[in-house]
């Protein structure tokens, strides 16, 4: 098998694995592009657009439920953080922000499917998916 025709299957294997994302999983990935984008439902932009009475977590009512909060920092999801933190580990990714987690920078594009992939099985995970 040469060289091109070995690409040419990764990227059919690849494309197959997209295609095989469960319901969650596409719903995951639907999530993550909106975040990409800056469009949640996270209390914090609701409350910029005026449509939450507060900015705040709600489980922490004094800390604003921004991006980075949810997505790192979050007490609340501590340990959902913490299975991502180590899945993410082996990955050969040495700085964990916003940017690589919602895989838009930083990031080789071979490991971005993957880091797509944990960070949508982390927002599955919380349970906060139909809320965002
Ligand atoms: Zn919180």
């Amino acid at each position: 098998m040469g060289v091109h025709q070995r690409g040419w299957m990764s990227a059919v294997t690849r494309f197959k694995q997209s295609v095989r994302l469960s319901r969650e999983g596409v719903q995951g990935t639907s999530t993550i592009a909106s975040l990409r984008l800056g469009h949640t439902t996270l209390s914090a932009h609701l409350h910029r657009l005026c449509l939450s009475c507060d900015p705040f977590c709600p489980w922490f009512r004094t800390i604003p439920e921004a991006m980075e909060h949810f997505l790192l920092q979050c007490p609340h999801l501590l340990s959902q953080h913490t299975a991502l933190r180590s899945r993410l580990s082996a990955l050969p990714i040495t700085i964990l922000n916003m940017l690589t987690l919602l895989a838009a920078s930083g990031i080789h594009p071979s490991w971005q499917l993957a880091v797509l992939r944990l960070n949508s099985a982390f927002l599955r995970k919380t349970s906060q998916l139909l809320r965002l």
